[in-house]
């Protein structure tokens, strides 16, 4: 008898099944499963992550501000003359004297502004529940940061400085090299010397997420063990992931928050985005677009920073463009240069992340787990911004746009489709 009545009642939900399915397929809309998710962020969380990310348009602005005024106060109080002169009586060797120069440069002119990069780099973070440093803990970053600083600025400068003065008037066009080439070295040697020295990375722990992650970096010629965990979560607790290192030390990288806090499905979404960017040589390409716009900013500040000394060198103690005191100057026309570069800058970038979005779809094929990660990630970046405020502020697509591609995706890729109804953000511990 029971076994009669279930046979009855399976043969029921089987023919009543496809119907429920034939409903939700026909309704499968790319807006509406968007705004489901979209949907999820609301109220205070969603105030925060608003508040959080237009404060950092006025940063950009008011760093730029700061930035400016250091510069000028090291060409104006003459410490910059000073440095120079300090250098000369060093050395006779005139080819070393930039080098030296460079040693109180970057102690002082961060000095200057560490009132601004503390409270933008530790007091504003601890605001927002982004930062899990204590404050000499960070500040011991900070020092780490200031060595290599002094470091790759004297290389730099003696490099730059040789060229100004053989080449006065054609010196940005050599500098722009100088440039890629410091671009390139540095990003090839980051993963070995640089990353290390903030975190640990290691290789990913046996288990069924590994294999999968393994599994799809080698269907894309990515090897075995160029894929690492960092134990990101010492910095804060953001969900990253990031492709680092060129020629032979390129390299993967997934931090440990988004192995604690995701689902296999979101980590196999971020890995397909990174595999994007490994697979598209996007490191290379950005090297490539980064020197041309900073060979730009050259070429303003050559025809600018003579004209300049002309009128305010002598007062300021620097003799000409071939003189290490007159570096302030530099930095100083580069850094508005780069402020009004800055749609620029994010667009190329946001272009670039936005093929490793779509190249990451189709690798991974979890539409849903890319969803519901770029929603985690709108912790930190607003969620819907209007166009022109994506295109000018944004380095990554919106939460919104990367949503509605990976819904437009599942439309397009997935065989019945089903909406997906996301659970709740998670409750929040500061309420
Ligand atoms: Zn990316």
């Amino acid at each position: 008898m029971i076994l009669r009545y279930l046979a009855i009642a399976m043969v029921a939900a089987f023919a009543i099944l496809p119907t429920a399915l034939w409903a939700t397929i026909g309704s499968f809309d790319p807006e509406t499963a968007t705004r489901a998710y979209t949907d999820t962020l609301q109220g205070a969380a969603r105030d925060r992550s608003d508040a959080y990310f237009e404060g950092g348009y006025w940063l950009v602005l008011w760093g730029t501000i700061v930035a400016v005024l250091a510069e000028w106060i090291l060409l104006r109080t003459g410490l910059s003359a000073r440095f120079r002169d300090l250098g000369e009586r060093i050395t006779k060797r005139r080819w070393l004297v930039p080098a030296l120069y460079a040693i109180p440069y970057v102690i002082v002119s961060t000095l200057i502004v560490l009132p601004w990069t503390i409270y933008t780099g530790f007091v504003r973070e601890g605001h927002y529940g982004l930062m899990n440093l204590g404050f000499g803990a960070w500040l011991g970053e900070q020092a780490i940061g200031l060595g290599l600083g002094i470091i790759g600025m004297a290389l730099f400068l003696l490099a730059l400085f040789a060229v100004i003065r053989r080449s006065p008037k054609r010196w940005w066009l050599w500098g722009t090299g100088i440039i890629a080439a410091f671009f390139t070295i540095g990003i090839a040697i980051m993963p070995v010397f640089v990353s290390p020295l903030f975190n640990d990375y290691t290789p990913m722990e046996d288990g069924p997420l590994r294999d999968r992650i393994l599994a799809m970096a080698e269907a894309h010629n990515v090897p075995a063990d160029n894929v690492y965990v960092f134990d990101q979560s010492r910095q804060h607790d953001r969900i990253s992931a990031n492709v680092s290192g060129l020629f032979g030390t390129m390299r993967i990288s997934l931090n440990d928050n988004l192995l604690e806090r995701s689902t296999p499905e979101e980590v196999e979404a971020v890995m397909g985005h990174e595999l994007g960017h490994y697979v598209l040589n996007h490191v290379l390409v950005l090297v490539v677009v980064l020197s041309l716009i900073m060979g730009l900013g050259l070429f303003v500040t050559a025809k600018l920073a003579p004209r300049i000394l002309a009128r305010h060198g002598e007062k300021w103690g620097v003799r000409d463009i071939g003189d290490p005191a007159a570096f302030p100057l530099l930095v100083a026309i580069l850094t508005v240069y780069l402020m009004l570069m800055t749609p620029a800058q994010n667009s190329l970038v946001r272009i670039v992340e936005s093929q490793a979005d779509a190249f990451g779809l189709d690798a991974a094929r979890q539409p849903d787990g890319f969803a519901s990660i770029a929603m985690k990630l709108s912790e930190y970046r607003k969620i819907e911004p209007g166009a022109l405020e994506e295109l000018v502020f944004f380095d990554h697509p919106s939460g919104r746009t990367r949503v509605r591609m990976a819904m437009d995706w599942k439309a397009a890729n997935v065989e019945s489709p089903v909406m997906v109804v996301p659970p709740a953000p998670e409750a929040e511990p500061e309420g």
